[in-house]
């Protein structure tokens, strides 16, 4: 058996935290198990779904280092649907309702009221061919409900462990609205049975869908996959995601400078027993993951938790990862430039400044040119080492009998313009003897 999982996002908007996380977990998953990830656009909604979104989530993907191994896109599969609908309804399991949204509403008030469970009636069923007929007549056409079975459904799922659901406590399932558009439960099982999908994993949030999916399944005559729903994320304070967090997208995170793999190592390790840690790529992330280790409890997600992971990636980020990136932002200095600047960065664009510091056109910060004067006349003569500044802050510590801040301070302000930045030891050797002159002199550089 091939592990086929299955992202289905509608193409309502762009990827969020939330929907990114379930994409994550399916495909960690589908790589943990050798498998496949296949990206599905439920995009059966014509009013709210767009092209637009469609391709800004494939980007959204691709940015993520998602790739998947197979595609589909619900709208093109219509007849399939349909064919799926006829089936159901030739054997009595899909009937047709005239009942008015007003009408249903009513029924769950008059319910609610008795102190009973808002499901519905079955009152259509009832319906003789005489009064259908009727209702055809005036132009009424029905909607189509999935007759349960009103047995207990009981599956085991990846998180939960055993579960059951009783069908008798759910309504019968709209699958189609009396436009005849399907709404989202028959595509979706109708796919996952034509895409042999083996595991849906998913937010808790479709838990209760579930009973109705797998008795959908086995109507359609499929082979059941493996469920599995882990809980949602909630506010740092345990409240649901509220909308700003919840909206929290690619898009906005991508701008913010936020590398890919913080984002995937802090989503992927929220709520599971696993260590929170920054992992450079998807296959760092896939050699700890286990679906089994993400826990039942609310899940908090704190967006003040990306700047640290951020930086943690970045500060460990080997060069050859970052190679053509500093090519793209026009930073030199090979290895050595990148290991010592990484360390400072938050960004990773931020490369660049420390670049324009050592290279580009810089002003001087001169704070005592006595001193500056004393230290000029102190450098060493010959090429700078990794000893140079050493040797030079010794002997000038020797000359001056200044130390710590006093020492430091004026030098990085004179050869960097700013008080702050990388080891003045390494950045030293980038500005090089004919540079430092000239700053230490108050010459812009
Ligand atoms: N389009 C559905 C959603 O985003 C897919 C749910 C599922 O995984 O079955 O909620």
């Amino acid at each position: 058996m091939t592990v086929t999982v299955r992202f289905a996002p509608s193409p309502t908007g762009r990827l969020h935290v939330g929907n990114i996380r379930t994409a994550l977990v399916n495909y960690l998953y589908a790589r943990a198990y050798g498998g496949k990830f296949i990206l599905r656009i439920d995009d059966t909604d014509r009013e709210r779904s767009t092209k637009e979104f469609e391709a800004g989530i494939i980007a959204d993907l691709a940015w993520l280092g998602m790739a998947h191994e197979g595609f589909m896109r619900q709208s093109e599969r219509m007849a399939r649907y349909a064919a799926a609908a006829d089936d159901l309804r030739a054997r009595g399991l899909l009937y047709p309702c005239y009942e008015t949204a007003e009408e249903l509403d009513l029924k769950r008030k008059v319910q609610l009221g008795r102190g009973k469970p808002p499901v519905y009636d079955r009152a259509a069923l009832k319906l003789s061919d005489a009064q259908k007929q009727a209702y055809q007549e005036r132009g009424i056409t029905p909607h189509w409900r999935f007759l349960l079975s009103h047995e207990t459904v009981a599956w085991r799922d990846l998180v939960h462990g055993e579960a059951a659901i009783h069908t008798q406590t759910l309504s019968d399932p709209v699958l189609l609205r009396a436009d005849g558009q399907p709404l989202y439960t028959l595509p979706s099982i109708c796919d996952d049975m034509d895409l042999a999908i083996t595991h849906v994993i998913r937010g808790e949030d479709h838990l209760t869908n579930t009973a109705v999916q797998i008795q959908l399944f086995r109507a359609l005559g499929a082979a059941v996959p493996i469920f599995g729903h882990f809980p949602m994320l909630t506010g740092a304070g345990g409240e649901g995601l509220s909308k700003r967090l919840g909206s929290l997208g690619v898009e906005s995170l991508r701008e913010d400078g936020l590398e890919p793999m913080a984002l995937n190592s802090l989503l992927a390790r929220l709520g599971t027993s696993d260590p929170v840690e920054p992992r450079q790529n998807m296959d760092e992330l896939v050699a700890g993951f286990d679906i089994t280790h993400i826990g039942r409890a609310s899940v908090k997600f704190d967006p003040n938790d990306l700047g640290p992971m951020n930086e943690r990636i970045l500060h460990a980020m080997p060069y050859a990862a970052a190679e053509p990136r500093l090519k793209a932002l026009g930073v030199g200095g090979g290895a050595d430039f990148w290991t010592m600047a990484r360390a400072n960065l938050q960004h990773f664009d931020q490369a660049r400044l420390w670049w324009d510091i050592v290279t580009g056109p810089i002003s001087p910060v001169i704070t005592e040119p006595d001193f500056l004067a004393t230290a000029e006349a102190l450098l060493p003569q010959d090429a700078f080492t990794e000893a140079s500044w050493g040797d030079w802050t010794n002997a000038l510590k020797a000359q001056t009998g200044r130390k710590g801040r006093d020492l430091f301070m004026p030098l990085r302000l004179a050869l960097t313009g700013l008080g702050h930045g990388p080891e003045m030891k390494s950045l030293l050797m980038f500005i090089g003897p004919k540079r430092a002159h000239a700053l230490l002199r108050g010459e812009p550089a």
